[in-house]
């Protein structure tokens, strides 16, 4: 395949393209383990929108190979492919050679944000995102101007009269998928130690993500009573802060570490057997610390050892079994349909356990979507940075869900959660949304949901 059109001109006459540095660059074995075949682009999202083939997994390591081999220049002509990337790691699942397009496209971002400068605009949207995601506590004291704004209806006159989309897109894809902020995003109020119900079976950690202690509080609310319910006793060091998982999607390369050591510091010496995360981006991320930290002589160790022992809520609950006793969430039947995320899907290969959970709540009927294994355009921040392409997804996403006929949708991951919420709107459809830890929460209550 001709891959130098429009990219830079082919090598030997070239010299000092823009390429790869020495630091971790993508490997050569990782990349000569495709063969081309292209079992991988049927499912690859940003293929299916662009339908271009350098917007397909084939076509980007094509682009990595001739950058690594020096035939093309990493310029705003490739970089825009490797932007394009929803990082949803379908392709890895697809595969039949397992070529691991993880590891290639997570060192090709970092080597794009250190080796490309980017534009003006495109910096400080990125830097005003990486300095907020990651900060709860910055968040945080943003809730209170968040609040006023939305109360006085700017963030509704905003999204009818499309003013900010004008100006600039991103902003307005950040704002359109801002949930209501209410007075439970102040709280956290959420005890350093929580005593397990009945027998103890377990002493286990819980993290509490960014965008989920503020505005899915009660989503760890309802995760503490679950396995406190199950007989795990819950640790929440408040020193923990961000998983890393944003920078470490966008080639932050020293945030994300940072981050990584900080978390794995607040968690010493808690004696915990399990660190248990409910959304499916930082689980995948905090199970990757290995690979964040092989650099780090001091932390390389101790990161492969929280690694070890951190759990999606749901893979726990399914292995340890639960113990409390589950009632029906409604009077009649209850039509589910879960929303696979991808960084539990492909990225940790559990898709399993979450339907087996909820199906052992009595009267629940699970559907499944069409395209279930697709994502929903959320993708971390990649529906505020990419926001056209993740339009797209997010109206064939709830699309699908709802052609199920089901009454309520199960997510699993934040960030799914807003994005389908925003487009079940637009859609002007009135189905609820809850992740399957709230749904068990209930059951366990004996509580009824109105459906
Ligand atoms: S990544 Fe795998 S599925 Fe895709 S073209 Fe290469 S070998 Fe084929
Ligand atoms: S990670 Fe997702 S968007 Fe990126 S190449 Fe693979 S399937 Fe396509």
């Amino acid at each position: 395949m001709q891959v130098s059109e429009g990219f830079g001109e082919k090598t030997a006459s070239v010299k000092n393209l823009q390429g790869f540095d020495g630091k971790n660059p993508p490997d050569p074995k990782l990349i000569d383990s495709c063969v081309h075949c292209g079992f991988c682009l049927a499912t690859c999202p940003s293929y299916r929108v662009i339908g271009k083939e350098m917007d397909s997994p084939r076509g980007r390591i094509y682009l990595i190979d001739a950058i690594n081999e020096g035939e093309i220049a990493l310029n705003t002509a490739s970089v825009q492919h490797f932007d394009s990337c929803l990082g949803c790691l379908a392709c890895v699942t697809a595969c039949p050679s397992g070529v691991q397009y993880d590891k290639l496209i997570s060192a090709t971002r970092h080597q794009v944000e250190r080796n490309y400068p980017r534009g003006l605009a495109d910096r400080l949207v990125r830097q005003l995102i990486f300095s907020l995601f990651p900060n709860p506590d910055v968040l945080r004291i943003l809730l209170v101007p968040l609040l006023v704004y939305q109360r006085l209806g700017f963030s509704k006159f905003l999204r009818a009269t499309g003013l900010l989309k004008n100006i600039s897109p991103r902003l307005a894809a950040m704002e359109s998928i801002l949930p209501e902020i209410t007075l439970k995003s102040f709280q956290d109020n959420l005890p350093d130690v929580i005593p397990a119900r009945g027998e103890k079976r377990y002493r286990v950690g819980v993290i509490l993500g960014c965008v989920q202690r503020l505005f899915f509080s009660p989503v760890n609310e309802a995760t503490v009573r679950v396995l406190t319910a199950n007989g795990c006793e819950v640790v929440i060091p408040k020193s923990q802060g961000c998983c890393a998982a944003l920078p470490e999607h966008q080639g932050q390369t020293e945030q994300a570490k940072a981050l990584a050591r900080q978390m794995i510091d607040s968690f010493a010496n808690t004696g915990v057997d399990y660190v248990i995360i409910n959304a499916a981006g930082c689980g995948h991320t905090l199970k990757e610390y290995g690979h964040i930290l092989a650099d780090d002589p001091e932390y390389r160790e101790k990161a492969k050892e929280f690694a070890a022992k951190v759990r999606d809520a749901q893979e726990f609950l399914v292995t340890v079994g639960l113990t409390a006793k589950l009632s029906p969430l409604a009077s009649k039947t209850l039509n589910l349909v879960y929303q696979d995320a991808c960084h539990l899907l492909h990225g940790q290969k559990i898709s399993v356990q979450p339907r087996q959970l909820l199906q052992q709540i009595p009267g629940v009927k699970l559907k499944e979507p069409l395209d279930a294994a697709i994502c929903c355009g959320s993708a971390g921040v990649y529906n505020m940075l990419q926001p056209d392409v993740a339009e797209e997804l997010g109206r064939q996403k709830v699309r699908n869900l709802l052609n199920t006929g089901a009454d309520l949708i199960a997510s699993p991951n934040p960030g799914c959660s807003l994005q389908i919420q925003k487009h079940l709107e637009l859609q002007g459809k009135d189905v609820a949304i809850m992740h399957p830890m709230e749904l068990l929460d209930y059951s366990i209550r004996g509580e009824k949901l109105e459906v």
